[in-house]
Order: C-alpha cells, then sequence, then structure tokens
C-alpha cells in the first residue's frame, strides 16, 4: 500500500461567520485524498497557537493568504515523498519548520490544516473510518453531547454573565435518542422564551440570547424547557455551564451581576447555583491565570462536579501537566486550534485521560462543514462532545456525523453518565 503524499494543497474559504480560513487537501500515491479545514475562535485564550491573518484592508485584515501560501511553498514540498501514516513523524516536522512556540512563525491555522487532511488521507488509505484509524479497537463509546443552547456574558446583550448553557442529555440510552431529547428541549425553549415575547434570533453557535434579567432566569427557562418535552432534569437532560470568566476579569476582580467579586466569592456563587440546579459540569469557572483560584475552586467543587479548564489549557500538554501537579480542575477542554496538530491534541488527551481527568472535544465558535472532531471524539473514547446547539448546519454536521457512525457500528456504545465519572 503506497501511502507516499502527492500533494498537498490549500485553498482559502469562508467559516460560518464569514470570515476566511483553510480548507487543506493531501494527496497520495495510491489516490487516497484527505481534506481538512480549520476553525478560528472569538473569546480565545492568550496562551494558544497562533492564528496567522495576512492583515490589511482585505476581509477585515483576517485574510489567510500568507498561511496558504505557507501550506503551498513551504509546507508541501517539504512533506511530499512521506508516508502519510507517519501522523507523529510529519506532525513533528511542521513543529520544527515553524520553530517558534506558538507556532506563529507559518501560522497554527496552516499547519492544522495540514495535519487533520494527513490524517484524513491516512485513514483513507486503510479504507478505515476516520473514528477507527483514531483509536482502532480502543474506540468503544459514543460522546454525551453539550449542546450550548442559551447565551450570556459577551456573546449577549443582556443581563446574564455567564456566556453558554449547556443542555446534556446523559440519560438517554443512545447518541439518537440524546440528540432527539435535546433537540425537542432546544424547541420548548424556544417556544417559551416566544410566549414571553423574548427575542429567539440565533449566536454564532445556535443558542438563544434572549433579553433576560439573570442568570437565574436562564437556567430557570432550562428546567422549563426540559420538563415541556416530558423530560426530568438532572436524570434524562443535566445542565452544564462555560462562564469564560475571563471576559469578566478585570484588575479588581471578577465583575458578576453587578458586583466585583474575588474568586472565592465567585466560587460561593457557584455552589449556590450547583444546589439548586443540576449542574454536572462548569468550564472556565475561573479567569486563564488564576491558578490559586482555580485549587480553591477544586477543593471546593471538585467532588461533585466535573470543572473544565478551555482558556486555562488551551490544550496544551504543558500547562494541563502544570494544572496536574497543581489539581486544579479534574477536565480539559480540547481544541485542536490551540494546540495546532493532531498528535501534539491526542497527547493532550493521552496526558488528562492518564491522571483520570475528563477530556471534552470542542467545535470553536468559528466552524466548518468539517466535522473532525466527531470522528476524534469516537477515537478517544473520551466519552463527551461540546460543538454548538441542535441548529446550524456547521453545528449538526458533527452530530448528524455521530448519528451515522452509531448507525455503522453496532460495536460502540452511548457513553452517558458514564462520561462524568471522574
Ligand atoms: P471560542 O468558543 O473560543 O471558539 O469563541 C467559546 C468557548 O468555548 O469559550
Ligand atoms: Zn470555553
Amino acid at each position: 500500500m503506497n501511502d507516499t503524499i502527492r500533494l498537498i494543497q490549500a485553498l482559502e474559504i469562508l467559516d460560518s461567520r464569514g470570515n476566511p480560513t483553510l480548507a487543506v487537501r493531501v494527496e497520495l500515491d495510491n489516490g487516497s485524498e484527505g481534506l481538512a479545514c480549520v476553525p478560528s475562535g472569538a473569546s480565545t485564550g492568550a496562551h494558544e497557537a497562533v492564528e496567522l491573518r495576512d492583515g490589511g484592508s482585505r476581509y477585515h485584515g483576517r485574510g489567510v493568504q500568507q498561511a496558504v501560501r505557507h501550506v503551498n511553498e513551504i509546507i508541501g514540498p517539504y512533506l511530499v515523498g512521506q508516508r502519510a501514516a507517519e501522523q507523529a513523524q510529519i506532525d513533528n516536522q511542521l513543529l520544527q519548520l515553524d520553530g517558534t512556540l506558538q507556532k506563529s512563525q507559518l501560522g497554527a491555522n496552516a499547519l492544522l490544516g495540514v495535519s487533520m487532511a494527513v490524517l484524513r488521507a491516512a485513514a483513507q488509505s486503510l479504507g478505515t473510518p476516520l473514528y477507527r484509524y483514531i483509536g482502532g479497537t480502543q474506540a468503544a463509546r459514543l460522546p454525551v453531547p453539550l449542546l450550548n443552547v442559551l447565551n450570556g456574558g459577551a456573546h449577549a446583550d443582556n443581563n446574564v454573565d455567564i456566556q453558554e448553557f449547556m443542555i446534556v442529555p446523559a440519560g438517554a440510552p443512545t447518541f439518537a435518542e440524546a440528540l432527539r431529547m435535546a433537540a425537542e428541549t432546544y424547541h420548548a425553549l424556544k417556544d417559551g422564551l416566544k410566549k414571553r415575547g423574548l427575542r429567539t434570533a440565533v449566536g454564532d453557535e445556535g443558542g438563544f440570547a434572549p433579553d433576560l434579567g439573570s442568570d437565574r432566569e436562564a437556567l430557570d427557562l432550562l428546567m422549563e424547557a426540559i420538563r415541556a418535552v416530558g423530560l426530568e432534569p438532572g436524570v434524562d437532560v443535566a445542565l452544564a455551564l462555560d462562564v469564560a470568566a475571563n471576559e469578566l476579569y478585570q484588575d479588581d476582580g471578577y465583575h458578576i451581576g453587578g458586583a466585583v467579586k474575588d474568586a472565592k466569592g465567585l466560587i460561593g456563587w457557584y455552589e449556590s447555583l450547583v444546589n439548586d440546579y443540576p449542574i454536572v459540569s462548569i468550564e472556565d469557572g475561573l479567569a486563564e491565570d488564576d491558578w490559586h483560584g482555580w485549587q480553591v475552586l477544586s477543593q471546593s467543587l471538585g467532588k461533585r462536579i466535573q470543572l473544565v479548564g478551555d482558556d486555562l489549557f488551551v490544550t496544551n500538554p504543558s500547562r494541563i501537566a502544570r494544572g496536574v501537579e497543581l489539581d486544579v480542575a479534574n477536565a480539559v477542554l480540547i481544541k485542536l486550534n490551540q494546540i495546532g496538530t493532531v498528535s501534539e491534541t491526542l497527547e493532550a488527551m493521552r496526558m488528562t485521560q492518564r491522571r483520570g481527568w475528563n477530556a471534552v472535544v470542542s467545535h470553536r465558535s468559528g466552524e466548518t462543514e468539517d466535522t473532525l472532531i466527531a470522528d476524534l471524539a469516537v477515537g478517544t473514547n473520551c466519552g463527551q462532545i461540546k460543538t454548538g446547539a441542535p441548529a446550524r448546519s456547521e453545528r449538526v454536521a458533527k452530530y448528524n456525523r455521530l448519528l451515522l457512525i452509531e448507525e455503522q457500528d453496532s460495536a460502540l456504545e452511548y457513553a452517558g453518565w458514564g462520561a462524568f465519572q471522574h
């Protein structure tokens, strides 16, 4: 089987927000192909790998022609002739070609497009579904979806401080049933908003951003929606939050509910929410460099719920290692483009899982039709995926891919509540 790389070509395409991003195509000598599209975040962490943008006036400075050139003129010619199956070796060479700590020379977007497309081409070359290529016989679970259906914070013009309110259909027997429960709840939520004369336009990730008075009002609306479709909160469908606390943090503390709180005050507030609602997971409860605050958070709530670091860890193995040492959380959000290659992402997930922590594979707010993260979640057996509301095709594409995987592979089981053990 000759899986030698024959061609690597990048193209500037648009993401779900109408901003340019890269599509990369890898062609092998045996005729196999891999196509990958790169996602892009909005509330990016300071420690993320660098997305290369052209600047200037074209696309308001957001063009990626330079990154495309780096693929076509530097990375592609260098990797032609190598075997697609050598993912680790190829990713290593990408790091060396770039030569910087945050991948700012060639651009993490350029590197990631190539890395993902090589992975796909290698899987196709073996005639293996992508999740099986990633996970082999280890791949056994379909992930529980965490669906962002209601927004506040910087993502909305309302009095809600928390950025994302997610529904978590962990009590379903299958992934397909989980998605049905979530979609029905989403529509009941829309009806509830309409009845109150509230806005039902959706944001970048398909969630609603109505003009609500408080975070508790948002949680109450979700509880009502779950019950409206005959489901039981905390049994069939639980709740999860992404606070994105970086956005609340200023020099004098965390700005929330019209007041300024220190980490301890904020943690106390989370405890009261966890007491009153079936919240199973809180992401970025504190700011990205508040390591001490995170330790206190972990001591206070780490035994009761999942505490996820997104901007805190940025899928970076060295930041995860520090987090494990300091015992600051019990889960890591996994975003390929925060770190920039498939191999480093897999390493971050292995580290996380080895310590008994949970890994949650995630989309970005700027997405494309690429569904690689669905296969990544199944292949790594991580048990959880966060990829937006059950609306907007770039979000639903990932859920639909999981439906297809479930339908085609009877060896896989829905992770359900088991995904939240830690
Ligand atoms: P983003 O996503 O960083 O892709 O905008 C939101 C988040 O998970 O914090
Ligand atoms: Zn986040």
